[in-house]
């Protein structure tokens, strides 16, 4: 049976139908399917496009993989690692994954093998450029290893910890909303939520991922939205910055994600089948800055 395109609402997906439509259209649509290799080939093309990684997004993936790795050893007072075991593990599938993109395996396996955006580009990137990269994991992994959340986390009671799915999602207003959570415990009668940061200390902070956890905390555990801290922790620094909403915040953060939903429901051509409009509906970012590191360069045709 047909997998369905079935609309949902994240914060990624808000990001990019802001940065550029086209790139919207890609990404959610005209690269559906091409998962199977006998797709189309421009279906197929835009598939393997989407699934690139810059080698920024691509460190911090794999320093969230360590660290959900190694949060379930702790449970019911498991014994911590030894961190420079862990970093070295991480900078080992690293190189693994580094010499799959070099061979552009990933065009084979676009779900499977990563595939890095450098590599896809020919950019030039120096050595020292790539060894920087591996470092920025490596140091974002030891810093939470050797911080006092850690060993917070370690110190928790076992019926403190709260299940945390990868991909966590609730409903809001019948729209399926997708939340990024790395970790969540009780705090008395509180609920704290994490999630990781690679070196997000200066970029603002944003409402809309923190009302989507607090919303997902609501619908999940028995909380008032003012019982639920969400908590940025920044790999880089160790800084931990807990936040919360009150009901009026958290109200008007469902009505901004609403509006985002409906707003791209404009481009539909069929809302409910999640249908989309023809391909030149959805407009070329204005600022042609947003082409720079967008996946679908290649295939876009201000640029083909
Ligand atoms: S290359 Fe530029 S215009 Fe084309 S999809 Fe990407 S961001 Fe949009």
């Amino acid at each position: 049976m047909a997998v369905k395109n079935e609309f949902s609402w994240s914060k990624t997906r808000d990001e990019i139908f802001r940065e550029c439509l086209r790139k919207y259209y890609f990404h959610y649509y005209a690269s559906w399917g091409g998962w199977d290799p006998a797709a189309a080939p421009r279906t197929r093309q835009l598939y393997v496009l989407k699934n690139l990684q810059t080698r920024a997004r691509w460190a911090g993936d794999h320093v969230h993989r360590a660290i959900r790795a190694v949060l379930p050893t702790l449970r019911g007072g498991g014994s911590a690692p030894a961190a420079e075991a862990v970093a070295q593990q991480m900078l080992a599938a690293m190189r693994l994954d580094f010499r799959d993109s070099q061979q552009r395996r990933y065009r084979q396996y676009p779900k499977k093998v990563c595939g890095l955006f450098e590599h896809e580009y020919e950019l030039n990137v120096a050595d020292e450029q790539w060894k920087q990269t591996a470092d920025h994991a490596a140091n974002g992994l030891r810093v939470f290893l050797a911080s006092d959340l850690f060993r917070n986390i370690r110190a928790l009671p076992p019926d403190a910890w709260l299940e945390v799915e990868e991909l966590a999602s609730f409903t809001l207003s019948g729209i399926k909303v997708y939340v990024q959570l790395d970790f969540a415990h009780r705090a008395g009668p509180d609920i704290a939520i994490y999630a990781w940061k690679m070196g997000g200390a200066n970029a603002a902070p944003n409402d809309l991922p923190l009302a989507g956890c607090i919303l997902y905390a609501v619908a999940r555990w028995p909380v008032t939205p003012e019982q639920v801290a969400a908590v940025e922790f920044d790999l880089a620094s160790g800084a931990a910055a807990p936040r919360r909403l009150d009901a009026a915040g958290l109200e008007e953060m469902k009505d901004t994600l609403r509006d985002s939903a409906d707003e791209m429901s404009f481009l539909l051509e069929d809302p409910a089948a999640n249908r989309p409009q023809p391909e030149e509906v959805f407009e070329l970012a204005e600022d042609e800055a947003a082409c720079r590191r967008c996946n679908f360069l290649k295939a876009c045709p201000r640029w083909a």
